[in-house]
């Protein structure tokens, strides 16, 4: 009974006008099985006085207690009785911590359905089509566990693929991956040339990276079109002093592909929660019914209201296999209750990261991997 809750809510429209009773229904029936399941929930619900039954409205999800991000890199916390998880995740850190997320079938099922439905939303699901895929990011055969690498094949699955290209690579013979530049334009020009839609996908350094050696070689900027998309996420990190605005990135890669400059989007997402955050033409990642954002005062943290920054709690009941359903991120954010784009429902826009966490992200590492 509980379960159908759950499956309701990830079978139903992303961008709903009214929202509400699907939602803290299923967060209902997700906080009492992973009560269930997992000890260290249990003892955070008794601690805190938490009952997964009070939540009943809206403004009850606000109570529901959560734990850091950084909880889930140091240390496991392994449900009551063994479960056949369907896939493991890791983010990438390799000097850093790592997350290693379980997902179980059900959960695997649910954060696909999640991104396919949020992604058709937005206008960028096209099966009917096929695009060659530039991925900046790490070769799923080679990193088969990575956080990155599972985002990228299913981003690679909202049109039919003709050709796929990874930038970050083991070297023939072994060895750490790199970002290798050479192949990356060499893979570039021959798309472009098909004629085919293409699909960018990747951390921002690396687009821009790859944009300013083709530049650096006198290379003709392209002629891309209205159906090829940049689709970036993972944040500039540790190479910050490289980020440039939001909107001088778009002019510059939009001039340089040929391609409306509201066709590059920005994703945010955790492994730890894979609920896609994803922009709208107008650049304002939109928060779908699959979910619900609290921005949290930094020292009380009590919920802030809109336009205050503050740090993003994340919430979503998608997840059956791992604790992370209410998790505290380590970065800054706002939200704002519409968006003039039309698409109903709150948007987040992202502020940076808090503190000197030593947990490295996905995106921190491979931004490392431009200075080799
Ligand atoms: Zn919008």
């Amino acid at each position: 009974m509980s379960d159908d809750a759950v499956e309701a809510l990830f079978e139903s429209d992303p961008f709903p006008r009214r929202r509400g009773g699907r939602f803290v229904a299923a967060l209902r029936a997700c906080a009492s099985r992973q009560a269930r399941r997992f000890p260290a929930i249990r003892a955070l619900y008794g601690r805190e006085g938490f009952r997964p039954d009070a939540l009943r409205s809206e403004s009850s999800v606000l109570d529901i207690p959560f734990l850091y991000v950084s909880v889930f890199k140091e240390r496991d916390l392994p449900p009551a009785r063994p479960f056949r998880p369907a896939l493991t995740l890791t983010s990438s850190g390799t000097g850093g911590q790592k997350s290693r997320i379980v997902l179980d079938a059900g959960s695997l099922r649910r954060v696909k359905a999640s991104a396919e439905r949020v992604y058709a939303a937005l206008g960028m699901v096209d099966k009917g089509t096929a695009a060659n895929y530039l991925c900046m990011t790490y070769d799923p055969r080679q990193a088969r566990d990575l956080g990155t690498a599972f985002t990228d094949e299913l981003l690679t699955s909202f049109t039919a693929r003709a050709r796929v290209h990874y930038a970050i690579r083991r070297p023939p013979g072994g060895g750490p991956f790199r970002f290798d530049l050479e192949a990356t334009l060499r893979a570039l020009r021959e798309m472009a040339a098909t004629g085919l839609p293409l699909r960018v996908l990747g951390f921002p350094a690396h687009v821009l990276f790859t944009l300013r050696a083709w530049r650096e070689r006198g290379w003709p900027d392209l002629r891309l079109g209205r159906g090829s998309w940049v689709m970036t996420g993972g944040g500039w990190k540790s190479h910050a002093g490289d980020a440039i605005p939001k909107p001088e990135f778009r002019r510059l890669v939009s001039s340089w592909l040929g391609i409306p400059a509201g066709n590059i989007r920005d994703l945010y997402g955790l492994v730890e929660h894979g609920i896609p955050y994803v922009e709208c033409r107008r650049g304002r990642m939109h928060v779908p019914d699959y979910a619900r954002v609290v921005v949290r005062d930094p020292v009380t943290l009590r919920p802030l209201p809109y336009g205050r920054k503050g740090l993003l709690h994340l919430i979503t009941p998608y997840l059956s296999s791992f604790p992370s359903f209410s998790v505290l991120a380590s970065d800054w954010g706002l939200k704002r209750p519409r968006c003039a784009c039309g698409l109903p429902g709150e948007t987040l826009e992202l502020l940076g990261r808090a503190g000197t966490s030593p947990a490295k992200g996905c995106a921190i590492t491979a931004a490392e991997l431009l200075k080799r």
